[in-house]
């Protein structure tokens, strides 16, 4: 792997470079204590000390609504309706998100090729940026906390700049076209990367072996605790929504009013609205709000092969954005016997 160093005070002028690769994303605050991907026009909004954002940057690969296509009855024809967003650059992911993005890659790409998803992803820059992690935060026990792949550029950062890890063919072209910015990293930067990696793993609040996990919610299906915690669910479905590998969507017809054609859109779903499970029929394969309590808390928890993880990466944002306090991760390690 090829190996630089970012000066902070190069930092900006290596920021605006990114944009002549198309339009930049990166977290920016948005409330007081809240932060999201939104477009940057002036750099220096970009919040390099956010913890987590409230929707996760898979919104840029799988729009939360979409067109798939137009329908035009006249002529009896389907019209593409993709507009291609040209290539874009995402500033500032987190390990997690970029391991919950190949998660997703897993699923749209390699085992049931989606062309919308494929699509955008081939035109996204992926910059991570490492991150400290807060009480919400379980990465590590997830595998997820250490991005080894999946990005073009990642920094980490050091006392005065950056040690940047190249990742991709991409990430290359970015150094190379801008290489004034850079410098060769020195054994002090090693070590003060070192120092910070070690300084990281000791924040985190657990640190134990989950992988008995999924075996365990099978087995603890009358466990107390989901009758319990799914009394003070509200099926908001905000769990969802903000998760980084969650995939569901739903699609609908939708004629024009003059009845010559129309369009076809898909959408988010959550496994956490009632209407998820429903059939033609009328039958709701989970018609109860403790059986789609269960089925996330299963579903994420699942194995995913090609990763070799877990569907959930860690990153938090359920627990944070439950609006009735749900604490998921405590609700797992009741469920293993640790709390
Ligand atoms: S299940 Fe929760 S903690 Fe796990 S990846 Fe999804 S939002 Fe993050
Ligand atoms: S965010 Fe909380 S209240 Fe909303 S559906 Fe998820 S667990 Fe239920």
């Amino acid at each position: 792997m090829r190996y630089l160093k970012l000066p902070h005070e190069k930092r900006r002028e290596f920021l605006i470079e990114l944009k002549g690769y198309g339009i930049l994303y990166a977290p920016v605050s948005i409330s007081e204590k809240n932060f999201d991907y939104k477009k940057v026009d002036d750099v220096d909004t970009i919040r390099f000390d956010y913890n987590r954002t409230v929707l996760p940057p898979r919104k840029y690969f799988f729009p939360p609504n979409e067109t798939l296509f137009k329908f035009d009855k006249k002529d009896c024809r389907l019209i593409d309706a993709y507009e291609d967003p040209g290539t874009f650059v995402i500033f500032g992911m987190h390990p997690c998100d970029i391991i919950g993005l190949r998660v997703l890659d897993s699923r749209f790409i390699d085992d049931q090729p989606d062309t919308y998803y494929k699509r955008r992803r081939e035109k996204g820059i992926i910059i991570g940026i490492d991150c400290l992690p807060d009480e919400y935060c379980f990465c590590n026990i997830r595998d997820a906390d250490f991005a080894d792949r999946g990005f073009d550029l990642f920094l980490h950062e050091l006392d005065d700049g950056y040690l940047i890890r190249v990742g991709s063919v991409m990430g290359h072209k970015i150094v190379d076209a801008c290489d004034h910015l850079f410098e060769a990293i020195k054994a002090e930067d090693i070590s003060v990367m070192t120092r910070k990696e070690r300084e990281k793993q000791a924040m985190f609040q657990h640190y134990e072996n989950w992988d008995n996990l999924r075996y365990l919610l099978e087995l603890q299906d009358s466990h107390p605790l989901w009758e319990r915690e799914s009394e003070k669910c509200i099926s908001c479905g905000n769990c969802t929504l903000t998760c980084p590998t969650c995939r569901c969507y739903d699609v609908q017809d939708v004629p024009e009013l003059d009845g010559n054609g129309g369009k076809r859109i898909r959408f988010w779903d959550s496994c956490q609205y009632r209407e998820h499970g429903l059939v033609a029929g009328g039958h709701n394969f989970r018609d109860t709000k403790l059986d789609r309590f269960k089925n996330r808390y299963q579903c994420k928890n699942a194995y995913c092969e090609t990763m070799t993880i877990s569907y959930c990466v860690g990153c938090g944002r359920c627990t944070q954005f439950c609006p009735t306090g749900i604490n998921y991760r405590k609700n797992l390690m009741e469920i293993r016997g640790d709390e």
